[in-house]
């Protein structure tokens, strides 16, 4: 085996032997390696051992994402809703699978309005039953399987039902979100798993969960199925129904819901083509958007995370979500100019407004070509950080970036069947209209909420595999994942060097620096620059591998507590 660049190896890799570390480059002399990078080390070791069984990459994310239901509560589970997008080698072809969560048919565009008209406050609309959508998760993991699975469906469910029935520790982050969302113990169902004589679960509490044990073992035999309709679709209906802030979800929204496979919206850039997830998210085309107006300028020569770097990044990032926030929406039901929003001309144009000396402040929408008149209100932006990525490598060459989320951390705060039930309902607009103009992103009856999930794969000009990458963070999902590409593409980093970048995220207002040293330099310039700087934590959570000369090499966000794993 040949191993080369391995900033933080914990285990020594040998042929054969399971690799445990935080960030590599392998290859072995008989072929190209698999890897799995996701959010926590049960996941990205149930991931490995069915790479090395000879799974795919898409078995492989199956696995993870069901003990990421378990042991990453807050963030993802079968309860909510993914987007993945997957990589076949022999036809050389990236397809975008959508298991984004829907509205129940008896939603209507005043779901998040009080009486009085005015929107209801976040958590108010949160906890509860309200904000819970269709799930889809499992809808389309099954949809990616019956494409590109090799191993028996009933066989991905070993390590998540084994972990549920004998338990796993919590770690010091899931503490951490039990901790700070101050209503997960009003209900029940929550307050049974997740705390124990009134207290949340300390670090190291080995946490059986025997609901999700059974559920699972029913979805491993009979198929989803078992989840959209019977007693698990029971469960979920009664539990969200059946709570003072009530959801409208009912046994035949869960019956009728269904996967799509989507094609994904793709532009080159310098010497790749970035491939992204198209709407309902609007993490593909905002982050193709910020590539294309960037392009004009020579960001290789700027120095990573230098001042100009961050500037013109974080301008282009005005345009393109001063866009986002006007057009972006589920393209099933509104009329998004997806063409219009990646056309050269357009974006050249924009890129216009760029000004290297100075901060254009807040950026109007443009007029993207085949759009008359802007007739659309904005959709303003509300969510909390949870959700998950993980990206993984097979043997064949195939790969897998998926994004993962029950919305906010531990979604709606109530449980069915043992996992969390999401609130991505709320990731809808909550006024239906604004300034007498409808919002493309309003609630409507079957429709998926705008989302901002960017799983991402890039291929080389000539269309091979390069890299898969993704990230959690709400609306700031665009800016970790177009930073890092940048990263990858423009100054040729490894992965984990990219993902350690620090953060800086422009949404079209002020400019947020991750707070870790040097900065004050840094901020000095961008403030002389008229930006307005404001320094906080930042947490992404990118998970990614890139394909090499040298082979795989992965990476792992250190702000989280994933681990990237990989075996020959
Ligand atoms: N619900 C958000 C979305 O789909 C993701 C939330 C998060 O990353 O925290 O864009």
């Amino acid at each position: 085996m040949k191993l080369s660049n391995f900033p933080s190896v914990h285990a020594l890799l040998a042929c054969g032997l399971v690799v445990l570390i935080s960030s590599l480059t392998a290859a072995c002399d008989d072929g190209g390696g698999h890897m799995a990078s996701t959010a926590n080390p049960h996941a990205s070791r149930a991931a490995l051992a069915m790479l090395d069984k000879g799974g795919s990459a898409v078995d492989a994310a199956i696995a993870a994402q069901l003990v990421l239901t378990l042991v990453e509560p807050q963030s993802s589970g079968i309860g909510g809703g993914a987007f993945l997008m997957h990589w076949e080698e022999e036809a050389r072809k990236v397809t975008a699978y959508d298991g984004r969560e829907k509205a129940p048919m008896a939603a209507t565009p005043s779901l998040f309005l009080k009486e009085s008209g005015d929107p209801m406050g976040f958590m108010e609309a949160v906890v509860g039953g309200r904000a819970v959508g269709v799930p889809g998760v499992l809808a389309m993991l099954k949809l990616a399987h019956d494409d590109h699975g090799r191993l028996a469906w009933k066989d991905l469910f070993a390590p998540a039902i084994t972990l549920a029935d004998n338990g796993f520790e919590v770690s010091a982050r899931l503490h951490g979100m039990i901790t700070g969302m101050k209503k997960l113990a009003d209900h029940a169902s929550t307050r049974e798993v997740y705390f124990k004589d009134g207290k949340p679960l300390p670090v190291g509490h080995l946490l059986r969960n025997p609901a999700y044990a059974a559920s699972l073992r029913s979805i491993a035999v009979n198929g989803p199925d078992a989840f959209y309709e019977g007693e698990i679709a029971d469960a979920i209906v009664e539990t969200a129904r059946n709570h003072s802030n009530a959801g409208l979800i009912t046994q035949q929204d869960l019956g009728a819901y269904e996967a799509k496979r989507r094609s994904p919206v793709c532009r080159p850039y310098r010497r790749y083509r970035v491939c992204g997830m198209p709407p309902p998210t609007s993490g593909g085309l905002t982050s193709l958007m910020i590539l294309g107006l960037i392009e004009p300028y020579s960001i290789s020569a700027l120095r990573p995370g230098s001042p100009m770097a961050v500037h013109l990044i974080s301008e282009a990032s005005r345009l393109a979500y001063a866009d986002r926030s006007l057009y972006m929406a589920d393209a099933d039901f509104a009329d998004v100019p997806v063409g219009g929003l990646l056309d050269d001309g357009y974006l050249h144009g924009r890129s216009r407004l760029i000004d290297p000396g100075r901060s254009m402040g807040k950026a109007s929408a443009g007029t993207p070509p085949r759009r008359s008149a802007q007739t659309l209100g904005a959709n303003v932006d509300v969510s909390l950080p949870s959700t998950s990525h993980l990206a993984i490598v097979d043997r064949w060459g195939d790969a897998v970036s998926m994004t993962t989320s029950v919305e906010g951390p531990f979604g709606a705060h109530i449980m069915a069947g043992g996992f969390i039930l999401n609130n991505q309902l709320t990731d809808f607009s909550f006024r239906p209209e604004v300034g007498g103009r409808p919002v493309a992103n309003r609630v409507e009856p079957g429709k998926r909420p705008r989302s901002s999930m960017s799983p991402t794969i890039v291929l080389h000009e000539n269309g091979d595999f390069f890299a898969a990458i993704g990230s959690p963070g709400g609306s700031r999902i665009i800016t970790y994942v177009t930073q890092t590409l940048v990263a990858l593409l423009d100054w040729d980093m490894d992965m984990q060097s990219a993902i350690d970048l620090p953060r800086h995220v422009n949404r079209n207002g002020g400019t947020e620096l991750e707070a870790v040293d040097p900065l004050q330099d840094r901020a000095d310039a961008l403030r002389k620059l008229g930006h307005e700087v404001k320094v906080r934590t930042i947490t992404s959570g990118l998970h990614g591998i890139r394909r090499t000369e040298a082979g795989l090499d992965g990476g792992a966000d250190r702000r989280r507590e994933g681990i990237v794993l990989g075996s020959q």
